[in-house]
């Protein structure tokens, strides 16, 4: 069937209870979707003035661990540091467990800025892009993500910790070395409560959990022995993608060694399609796990999960008053794009 002739639908997902209007007459065809503002437009040009490049260490804030090279390597990998300009401060007085119980109380409240913001440094290299590494590679920095996040849930006023990497200047990241970034959080932020509170209504009703009952052949780009990567049944941007951890499991902090391979093989397989597909669009990735809190007893409906979005679009007013998306593409449209898509590298 012709794009154009296809009728909008409106779909709510099972994960964030988000609507999402799919309009495909408000775009061409979607093999034509394309970013018209390449999140690294001059790849391969070291920037001089790049902290974050191999021998400029003395220009950041200070480093929390490194992941060493081979020998006769450079003299690391990937550096953990502490953000310079944090959005929150470690510095500052955590806030008082009374203080913390009180921020389900209703109405406006303020607290102290406390909290953790450090940055992931995945290469020394200015001109390597996070899906040109190896799959050791990737898997290293899912590591390293996994073992800061095990660091700060020691801290008893961290209650979450958000992993997310900003790529290209509309995704928001002000730095082009590629990076990622960690927020520990002394309350669980209101869209984690939002997702915990969706599934656990969907587990109420149906009795499953979202994400195991994920699974549908139209929506599946590629699967590996324990992740699938998904076009989510509500997509809110074109080409989002989802990778799920086949296994029910809540924590991400909680990945091993052989699944961080495994994923770090599918994330770099999906970052590739989309730099090839859409022609190295900016986007997000976040993980999605579960607030510490529930360690002790895991809930049949947490279920962690990696999103990586495009930012192909500016969001607009009726995203914003409504807190509804509009998606051109239909999900089943982009997943079959991107199966057939081969990378070659
Ligand atoms: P983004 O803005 O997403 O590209 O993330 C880059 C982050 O690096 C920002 O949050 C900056 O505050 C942080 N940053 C910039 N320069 C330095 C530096 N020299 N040392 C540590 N963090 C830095
Ligand atoms: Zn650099
Ligand atoms: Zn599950």
């Amino acid at each position: 069937m012709a794009e154009a002739s296809r009728t909008s639908e409106a779909r709510r997902d099972a994960v964030f209870g988000r609507w999402v209007i799919f309009s495909p007459a408000r775009s061409r065809r979607p093999t034509d979707l394309k970013s018209h503002a390449p999140a690294n437009p001059s790849p391969g040009a070291p920037k001089p003035s790049c902290p974050f490049c191999l021998g400029r260490e003395s220009e950041c804030a200070p480093e929390i661990f490194r992941m060493p090279a081979p020998p006769d390597a450079s003299p690391w990998r990937i550096r953990v540091i502490e953000n310079l300009y944090p959005a929150l401060r470690r510095d500052a007085e955590p806030p008082a467990p009374e203080e913390q119980a009180a921020e389900v109380l209703p109405g406006e409240r303020a607290v102290v800025g406390f909290g953790f913001h450090d940055v992931v440094i995945e290469t020394p290299r200015h001109d390597v892009r996070l899906w040109d590494l190896d799959a050791d590679g990737v898997a290293d920095v899912l590591l390293a993500y996994a073992r800061r996040v095990r660091q700060l849930m020691e801290h008893p006023a961290v209650k979450y910790v958000q992993v997310f990497k900003n790529h290209g200047a509309s995704a928001g990241a002000s730095m082009a070395h590629s990076h990622s970034q960690m927020l520990g959080t002394p309350f669980v932020p209101p869209s984690v409560i939002t997702r915990l509170n969706c599934m656990k209504e969907v587990f109420k009703s149906l009795g499953k959990c979202s994400l195991c009952e994920f699974q549908s052949n139209d929506i599946l780009v590629s699967e590996t022995q324990n992740f699938s990567a998904v076009v989510p049944f509500a997509a809110s941007n074109p080409f989002e993608i989802w990778i799920i951890p086949l296994r029910h499991h809540p924590f991400f902090h909680e990945i091993d060694k052989d699944m961080a391979l495994d994923l770090g093989s599918l994330l770099r397989t999906m970052l590739q399609k989309l730099s090839k597909q859409l022609n190295d669009p900016p986007f997000n990735f976040m993980i999605h796990s579960s607030p510490f809190e529930v360690s002790s007893s895991p809930l049949p409906y947490t279920h962690w999960f990696l999103q990586i979005v495009p930012q192909l679009s500016v969001t607009g007013g009726f995203e914003i008053g409504s807190g509804c998306y509009i998606n051109p593409v239909f999900p089943e449209d982009a997943a079959k794009i991107l199966r057939e898509l081969h990378c070659s590298i």
